[in-house]
């Protein structure tokens, strides 16, 4: 565990969903001690649906450079 990262951030109890993904992606990062919780995880993967698969599909062939 790395004690060092988790006293340097401190998720409060009233933190928001937000500060909460960005808590646990950082300590999956740094630490990861435990497992990122259910609803936690669930919310990210939702976020990457909605930020991450549209950006990646829509990444272009460049006309006139697929062919030799
Ligand atoms: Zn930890």
């Amino acid at each position: 565990m790395n004690a060092e990262w988790h006293r340097a951030h401190v998720l409060g109890q009233h933190a928001g969903l937000e500060d909460r993904i960005a808590w646990h992606e950082e300590h999956a990062r740094e630490c990861a001690c435990r497992p990122v919780p259910a609803p936690i995880a669930a919310a990210i993967a939702a976020r990457a649906d909605v930020l991450g698969a549209p950006s990646r599909d829509a990444v272009p062939v460049v006309p006139g450079n697929t062919a030799p």
